[in-house]
C-alpha cells in the first residue's frame, strides 16, 4: 500500500532526492568511493557546497550582501546564535507559539527582549496583527511558520528594524523578498533535507556589531568567511540539500513551488470546512500552507481516535496532532504531491459517510 507521508519533521522528501543520496551513499560521482567516506574538502566535494548556495541565492533571488550559511545544531543553535551575534541591548519578539517561545528563552541570557505580542490567550491560533516594533532594538524575531499550531505569516513584514524569521518549516514554499530580512535561519528537515543541518541566510553588514566575544563556532563571521567549511560540516545533509535545490529548480522554482503549495493547502481547507465532521483550528486568514491542523467537530470528538485508524489504514501516516493542540495536522510541505492530499481527503470523505 502506498504510504502517503504527513509527517511534521522530519518529513517527506522528494523521492529523487532520497535516490540520488542513496545512489551517493554508494558511489559519489563515480568515484568508487561513498559521499560518506570523502574529506569534505575533496575537490569533489567543495562544488556541492558552492552549487547549494549557488542555488539558495538564485532560487530565493537573494540580494548582493547578503551570505548563505550551512550549520549543525539544527534551528535550535540559532535561537541562541541569533542573539549572540546582534543582541546588544534589547530584541523584540512576536510570540506566536513554541518556537517563538524557545526563541526567546534564549534570547533573554543576552539582553533585555520585548514580546511585542502574544497569541497565546488563544492558544496560538492566530497571527497577532496590532503591535509596535520598538525602534531602538536590535532586531524583530518572528517565526514565519507555526509547525505546532498550523497559522502562518504570508507577508512580508514591514519593520523598521532588521527583521530575524525563522522559516524552518515554510523556506522555499513561496516567493519571498529577503531583501526585508536581516537573517533567516532555519532546521534543514522540514522542506530541505535529512536532519542534522541547518541553513541561515545573513546579511553581513548586521555582523560585527555587538561587543560580547562570540565563541568561534557560534560566530556567523567564521562560516561566513570559511565558506561552511570552519570544520566538518553536516555533509550526507548538504547533499540531500543540493538534490532538492536542483529538484525545486527543475519544477520550475520557487514561484511553481508556491502555485502548488496554495493549490494543495486550499483543496485541504475546503474539505475541513465542507465536511460536517472536522473543523480547523487555525484563523482562517493565518492559515498555514504546510502544516494543516484540524480537530474533530465537538458532537464527533469521540471520533478521533476512529478516524486516525482509519486514515492509517489507508496509508496515511503522522496525522496524529501535536499534543498542544490535539485532534489531527497534516504536514503538506513541498515534497507532498497533491495526490496524497486528494487520498487524505477521500479518507475524511469516506469516514463522512460512515457517520
Ligand atoms: C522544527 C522546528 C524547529 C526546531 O528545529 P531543530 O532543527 O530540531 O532544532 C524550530 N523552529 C521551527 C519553526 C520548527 O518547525
Amino acid at each position: 500500500m502506498k504510504k502517503h507521508n504527513f509527517n511534521a519533521g522530519p518529513s517527506i522528501l522528494p523521492r529523487e532526492v532520497i535516490e540520488k543520496t542513496a545512489e551517493a551513499v554508494l558511489d559519489f560521482n563515480g568515484s568508487g568511493l561513498s559521499v560518506l567516506e570523502i574529506s569534505h574538502r575533496a575537490k569533489d566535494f567543495q562544488p556541492v557546497v558552492d552549487e547549494a548556495v549557488a542555488l539558495f541565492k538564485e532560487l530565493l533571488n537573494i540580494p548582493e550582501g547578503y551570505s548563505v550559511v550551512f550549520l549543525g545544531g539544527g534551528a535550535s543553535l540559532q535561537f541562541c546564535m541569533v542573539p549572540y551575534n546582534l543582541l546588544e541591548k534589547k530584541a523584540a519578539y512576536l510570540n506566536t507559539g513554541t518556537w517563538s517561545k524557545k526563541a526567546m528563552k534564549e534570547a533573554k541570557g543576552f539582553g533585555e527582549v520585548i514580546e511585542v505580542a502574544s497569541s497565546a490567550d488563544a492558544n496560538f491560533n492566530y497571527i497577532p496583527k496590532d503591535y509596535v516594533i520598538p525602534t531602538d532594538a536590535d532586531y524583530f524575531h518572528i517565526t514565519s511558520n507555526n509547525t505546532i499550531f498550523g497559522t502562518e505569516i504570508l507577508k512580508d513584514i514591514d519593520s523598521p528594524r532588521p527583521v530575524i524569521a525563522d522559516m524552518s518549516s515554510d523556506i522555499f514554499s513561496r516567493t519571498i523578498d529577503v531583501s526585508k530580512y536581516g537573517l533567516i535561519y532555519g532546521g534543514a528537515q522540514k522542506n530541505l533535507a535529512p536532519a542534522g543541518l541547518a541553513f541561515a541566510i545573513v546579511k553581513n553588514e548586521l555582523l560585527g556589531k555587538v561587543s560580547r566575544y562570540i565563541p568561534t563556532m557560534l560566530n556567523y563571521q567564521t562560516h561566513i568567511d570559511n565558506g561552511s567549511m570552519f570544520n566538518t560540516p553536516p555533509v550526507l545533509p548538504i547533499y540531500s540539500a543540493l538534490q532538492t535545490l536542483r529538484w525545486l529548480k527543475g519544477i520550475g522554482g520557487v514561484p511553481e513551488m508556491e502555485k502548488r503549495n496554495i493549490a494543495k493547502a486550499e483543496l485541504l481547507y475546503n474539505e475541513i470546512d465542507r465536511n460536517k465532521l472536522f473543523v480547523g483550528t487555525a484563523a482562517k486568514e493565518d492559515r498555514s500552507r504546510m502544516n494543516v491542523c484540524f480537530v474533530m467537530n465537538e458532537e464527533y470528538k469521540d471520533l478521533e481516535p476512529d478516524f486516525l485508524k482509519f486514515a492509517t489504514e489507508r496509508g496515511m501516516v503522522g496525522i496524529k496532532g501535536h499534543r498542544s493542540v490535539g485532534g489531527f495536522r497534516a504536514s503538506i510541505y513541498n515534497a507532498m504531491d497533491i495526490s496524497s492530499v486528494q487520498a487524505l481527503i477521500d479518507c475524511m470523505q469516506e469516514f463522512e459517510k460512515l457517520h
